[in-house]
């Protein structure tokens, strides 16, 4: 796939037209001084910031002439410049009577010598207002209900904040609004019809009441102050695709004369709104109170604009999606303007260019933290990315955008036709639609496209419309929709010219097994675009996060089978986890904990210390589904692995789905190694095509290294000749203990006593289990043998397997015992010991279990209590096989080999090694 460039309008071309603009603009005043006040925040963040271009810009337009009016600097009172400090209040700012108070003091407070402040409407007016236009046009009589709530809303803010002639100077205009309001809306329900501009004027109320009351709060505490309707000054030309162009000209022209009115030094203005040059009211569409601050910040010149919202600052990662986003303390205005168009809202895309022109920092500052330094966002100086956190500096950053759709038009008629580009995106124009990124292969095969969900049946209908006789004659072979799609974009300005940061992070998405759509990568290289299946987003957002911002490597656990094994996992995970966390950057959370009848589910990890109890108090109805959707599906953690601790088929059946939906399977359960070979076959091809993993070291010899290092040998152009065992603890403490001094009978009697048996003492003595384990490694080792394939030696004489119950074998099992001293007796003759084993021929390529005889100074004869040993043979290992020897069963080993399988996961997944 090609890289191609992100649609975003280029910043260059935005600022050059702004700075032509400019040029031909002109300006009036010097700014009176450049000096930073000592008490603004500013002060500290001009450290990162060149003033220069700036300083040039404002000096270089001092005394001339606009717009055909002669000026001079005596005739225009505005004292444009670093005097003025813009503050912009979002929504939640002035959300209550309580929080308009606490802007109110913030202005008081801010020593700047000329204050402008924008606010928005309180909180969820806007979206009230828009609803009223909604309830009228559809001919909904609740309107009416729905605009008394807005007066009340109102109406007791005002009771709240203001008194005297304040509060009825406000109160008889909000009523003269709500009654004009009132008679609007009737006429749009009349109409069953709202046109654009009536819904402008209607939704900018909000701003106009909470800009009237913050004005007048802010003159009771004795501040003089004026309010701006801004649809007196800001002047701007719709550009036909929900948006507008501010007219800087003529805006500042009607600055100067409001200004003239009303000479205040601290002014607080609607944003928001605005005017047409016709002077019809209209908007800067939804968001658009930071473009206002931004705007009058621009015409005034101003030091600095400071945002404040909700949060502490940008994020490198939208803090709801996720947790472990850090607040940036600098962006540069390239890095903050794509971040702002690739969806993080906490500004708008369109604030950056009014004053990046000259210079102006923007600070994003939280009203609910006033020790929060904020986020500074300037030309980066010369030592731009010492402030690094994180990772470094090349990547700053990730936004997403959702409910996007890709469309995908194809076909080989397309290479060399020149103008198939401009004809689909001409299409895509007529439609109103706005295309979000463009990726086209450099064969011209295919030209593919991102935009709104809500847009895509509307293009798609207009390009097979375009396009239809080119699809008739095959020379476009379709034109396809792929719906639910989102973008998520890296952005950071220091990834132009660093190799390797795409291939992190395309490393990073799919070892958290998320598919690609489609990329694009401008070629400033400002932002890497990757559209993802909506249902992937968030994860895709938290693997890149992590891999690039915390270095950690953070999986999400479900442990299915919390008995002897399982539970003795969850105790040494909880032992080691913190060590993990701290040491390693390894985050090991368990999000579940099943057994087959009750489980045990959390949304950001169970605490381990408590885990038993836990389930005992909160543990749920045991439903897999649902168990695997939450360890899963939460999103919250981009890997997932699952645990089976159990020795059930019915769980080992899940493996190849679970496999297949990106979830990596660790187990110590044979079931599945052992089961059927086309399902193993199936399993493993799987686990081969794809980045997810599955491992199962504790199958054979809990924890002892015996898979990895016939996997190692193979891997390694190492051909296996045998593979000769004892693998069963069992049957290895049973025949190291039959020397005879007891009978077999005893012998097993006392293993069972000792906990060494199953509870049937058939289960071992059978060699099925051997058995199993000699598949597994046979299978390993490339043979395509089925269980019943392996020759097993049963130890448990033919007339006793139908006895009903262990203790019955066990009470008939000394009828045969003189069998087997027999067999004893003659191996001791011989100078040889008796041997229950497993054996993987690779040469003949057939698998056995069976008794056998090994001189006593083979290292088989040398074993004792319940030891595991097993020996390759090789090409390689041919004189002396490689021999593994150690204890090969039992909770603390077995639980031991599971642990070693998820940090290999983790290494897997990048986490240091
Ligand atoms: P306001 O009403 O003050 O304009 P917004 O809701 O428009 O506030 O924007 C602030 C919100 O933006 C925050 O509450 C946060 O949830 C969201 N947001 C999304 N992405 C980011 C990010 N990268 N950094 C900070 N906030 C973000
Ligand atoms: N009040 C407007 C809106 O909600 C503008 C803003 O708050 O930025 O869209
Ligand atoms: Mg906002």
């Amino acid at each position: 796939m090609a890289f191609a460039s992100s649609v975003s309008p280029s910043m260059h071309g935005l600022l050059s037209n702004a700075l032509s603009r400019e040029r031909n603009a002109t300006k009036k005043i010097c700014p009176s001084t450049l000096s930073l006040s000592q008490h603004s925040p500013v002060s500290k963040m001009d450290l990162n910031c060149q003033w220069s271009l700036r300083k040039l810009l404002t000096s270089h337009t001092c005394a001339s002439v606009t717009d055909g009016r002669e000026t001079s600097v005596e005739n225009f009172p505005l004292p444009e410049g670093d005097n003025w400090s813009v503050h912009k209040f979002g929504g939640t700012c002035v959300g209550s009577s309580q929080r308009i108070q606490n802007v109110a003091q913030i202005i008081i407070n801010d020593d700047s010598e000329r204050k402008l402040v924008v606010v928005s409407a309180m909180s969820k007016v806007t979206d009230m207002m828009y609803d009223l236009i909604c309830k009228a046009q559809s001919r909904d009589d609740s309107y009416i209900a729905a605009l008394d709530a807005v007066l009340e809303k109102h109406k007791l803010t005002a009771y709240d904040l203001l008194e005297g002639d304040d509060l009825a100077t406000f109160l008889s205009r909000l009523h003269d609004d709500i009654n004009n309001l009132k008679a609007m809306l009737r006429a749009i329900y009349i109409a069953g019809h709202a046109t654009e501009s009536f819904t402008d004027f209607v939704v900018g109320y909000g701003e106009l009441w909470s800009a009237q009351m913050l004005a007048s709060l802010v003159r009771k505490n004795g501040v003089d102050c004026n309010w701006m309707d801004t649809r007196d000054v800001i002047i701007v030309n719709p550009t036909g695709s929900n948006q507008v162009d501010p007219d800087y000209l003529e805006s500042e022209r009607r600055l100067d004369q409001w200004f003239l009115r009303h000479p205040s030094k601290t002014i607080v203005a609607t944003g928001f709104i605005a005017s047409t040059p016709q002077n019809i009211p209209t908007t800067l569409k939804r968001d658009g109170s930071d473009f206002s601050a931004a705007i009058m910040g621009s015409l005034l010149r101003a030091r600095q604009v400071t945002i404040w919202t909700d949060v502490d600052g940008v994020y490198s990662a939208d803090p709801r999606k996720v947790s472990e986003a850090v607040v940036l303390k600098t962006l540069s205005y390239q890095e903050a303007w794509e971040m702002s168009y690739f969806g993080a809202n906490v500004l708008h895309p369109r604030t950056i260019i009014p004053v990046m022109q000259y210079d102006i920092p923007i600070i994003i500052r939280n009203i609910f933290n006033l020790s929060a330094p904020g986020t500074i966002i300037c030309r980066p100086s010369v030592n731009e990315f010492d402030y690094r956190q994180g990772l470094g500096p090349f990547v700053r950053a990730f936004a997403t955008i959702d409910n996007l759709a890709l469309v995908n038009v194809e076909g080989t008629g397309m290479a060399g036709v020149p103008g198939t580009a401009s004809a689909i995106f001409g299409a895509v124009k007529d439609v109103g639609a706005n295309v979000i990124m463009i990726s086209q292969a450099s064969s011209e095969h295919s030209v593919c496209f991102a935009v709104p969900e809500k847009e895509v049946e509307a293009v798609a209908k207009a390009l097979k419309s375009r396009f239809r006789e080119a699809l008739a004659a095959g020379r476009l072979s379709q034109v396809a929709v792929i719906p639910n799609c989102s973008i998520l974009a890296t952005v950071g300005q220091k990834m132009a010219s660093t190799p390797g940061v795409s291939a992190t992070l395309f490393n990073a998405l799919a070892k958290a097994n998320i598919n690609v759509r489609a990329i694009a990568q401008g070629c400033s290289e400002y932002n890497i675009t990757v559209v993802v299946k909506r249902e992937d987003c968030v994860r895709a957002l938290r693997a890149v996060h992590s891999r690039f911002y915390l270095s950690r490597t953070t999986v999400a656990m479900g442990i299915v089978g919390p008995g002897l094994i399982g539970g003795t996992l969850l105790d040494q995970l909880r032992d080691q986890a913190s060590v993990l966390k701290e040491k390693f950057n390894i985050d090991l959370r368990v999000m579940g904990i099943t057994g087959s009848r009750k489980m045990l589910l959390s949304d950001t990890g169970i605490d381990l210390s408590r885990w038993r109890e836990l389930r005992k108090e909160k543990g749920e109805v045991a439903d897999l589904d649902k168990f695997v959707q939450n360890v899963h599906g939460n999103h919250f953690i981009p890997n997932t692995v699952l645990v089976d601790c159990t020795s059930d088929s019915a769980i080992a059946s899940h493996y190849y789905d679970w496999l297949r939906r990106g979830i990596h399977v660790i187990t110590p359960n044979k079931k599945a190694n052992s089961g059927p070979l086309d399902q193993y076959l199936r399993l493993r091809a799987l686990q081969r095509q794809s980045y997810t993993h599955y491992f199962y070291e504790a199958t054979v010899g809990a924890g002892l290294p015996i898979i990895s290092t016939l996997q190692g040998l193979l891997e390694t152009g190492d051909k296996i000749l045998q593979i000769e065992g004892i693998f069963s603890g069992t049957l290895s403490y049973i025949f190291n203990t039959f020397i005879g001094a007891r009978t077999f009978s005893e012998v097993v009697a006392e293993a069972k006593e000792k906990g060494f048996t199953e509870p049937d003492p058939r289960d071992d003595l059978s060699g099925t289990d051997v058995a199993r384990k000699v598949i597994i490694l046979a299978r390993e080792s490339g043979l395509q043998l089925e269980l019943s394939d392996i020759h097993i030696d049963s130890l448990v004489p033919e007339s006793l397997k139908d006895s009903a119950s262990g203790e019955e074998f066990l009470q008939q099992l000394p009828l045969y015992d003189r069998e087997m001293a027999k067999k004893r007796q003659d191996a001791d003759d011989a100078g040889e010991v008796l041997r229950y084993v497993g054996v993987v021929d690779v040469v003949k390529q057939s698998g056995a279990v069976t008794l056998r005889r090994y001189k006593k100074d083979h290292p088989f004869a040398q074993l004792s209590g319940s030891d595991n040993i097993i020996s390759f043979t090789t090409e390689r290992y041919n004189q002396q096989p490689l021999i593994v020897r150690g204890p090969g069963a039992g909770a603390q080993v077995t639980a031991g080999g599971i642990f070693c399988d998820i940090l290999r996961l983790a290494s897997y997944l990048g986490a240091p090694s």
